[in-house]
């Protein structure tokens, strides 16, 4: 009789489920991850929140007449078991969920950091909503307005004051979805301009939307976020034209070839090759990303600049 087949190991999961304990709860780019966190004990999910600065573990006596400080306690039927208790007197108690993220929500820790996951994610608000178990015309709705806010407030204060030196590469790209069902005119469709520049000893990048393709809207962006004295590689639009008076030493592409570039300064006519395109692997990111989302999502252009962002 033949010898038996082998049946493969199952290398990462027996590892996952062995090592269960030695987890990082610090990449969830893997999902397991987070639902090996989120299945754990109250105290793991407490201590992890805490840990990342989502809820506090101590706060002052919230009584006026009182100068305890109120610490985490057990406290059963409380939400995560725990309850911020004086150690003057264990009358004076407030919720750990008291000034969070969670405050006003009804619903449990773990069902919320569901539903912003799947959110985050890229599905639309109904899969959300189904895979968190809430309802999706009233919860899902109003979580994924919050969390859409909480982005645009995110880019307002990591993103806009960024400022880029070295050689920035910058470029125009227009984003757009196919309407699949749409009514009248076809041409109706999301479509915008955006406006990128990618730092190129960071790789950061920094993504814009904009209403046109002017030098009036483009170059205030180039002042805000690229040092003068700094390098520009741009393709040959006449929005940058002027780029090389304001102080910047500026190459607008000659030459297009499947793996550089050739940049002449039209103002010295030095020639530089440039050999990675990294703005060009950023609009693939990004309009991957755009594509996978769904179309209210992708109305909501501010905060998810700042999610694609992120990505470098
Ligand atoms: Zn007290």
């Amino acid at each position: 009789m033949a010898e038996s087949r082998q049946i493969p190991v199952a290398g990462n999961f027996r590892k996952r489920k062995e090592n269960a304990s030695e987890i990082s709860f610090s990449d969830f780019s893997n999902p397991w991850t987070f639902y090996a966190l989120f299945s754990r004990d109250d105290l793991t999910v407490a201590t992890w929140l805490i840990e990342q600065g989502l809820l506090g573990r101590s706060r002052p006596c919230e009584r006026a007449d009182c100068d305890g400080d109120m610490r985490l306690a057990r406290r059963s039927g409380r939400p995560l078991g725990y309850t911020l208790r004086c150690n003057r007197s264990r009358d004076h108690e407030v919720s750990i969920m008291k000034y969070s993220f969670f405050e006003r929500s009804k619903l449990d820790v773990r069902d919320i950091m569901q539903l912003i996951k799947t959110y985050l994610e890229g599905l639309s608000l109904g899969m959300t909503s189904r895979y968190a178990g809430v309802s999706y015309t009233g919860t899902a709705v109003d979580w994924g307005s919050f969390i859409r806010e909480l982005m645009k407030e995110y880019f307002h204060v990591r993103l806009s004051q960024k400022k880029m030196s070295g050689i920035v590469e910058i470029d125009e790209s227009l984003f757009g979805r196919r309407v699949k069902f749409h009514r009248g005119d076809p041409n109706k469709g999301l479509k915008v301009w955006v406006f990128g520049m990618v730092e190129r000893s960071t790789n950061s990048l920094i993504l814009y939307p904009v209403k046109d393709r002017t030098a009036d809207t483009l170059i205030p962006l180039i002042e805000r976020h690229v040092e003068k004295g700094s390098t520009i590689y741009s393709d040959g639009f006449s929005a940058y034209f002027h780029l090389n008076d304001m102080g910047y030493r500026h190459f607008t592409v000659i030459h297009k070839y499947s793996f550089k570039k050739t940049y002449k300064n039209a103002e010295t006519g030095d020639i530089e090759v440039v050999h990675t395109n990294r703005i060009e692997g950023a609009w693939k990111h990004a309009k991957d990303y755009f594509r996978k989302m769904s179309g209210t999502k992708a109305s909501q252009w501010e905060g998810h600049m700042a999610e694609v962002s992120k990505y470098n």
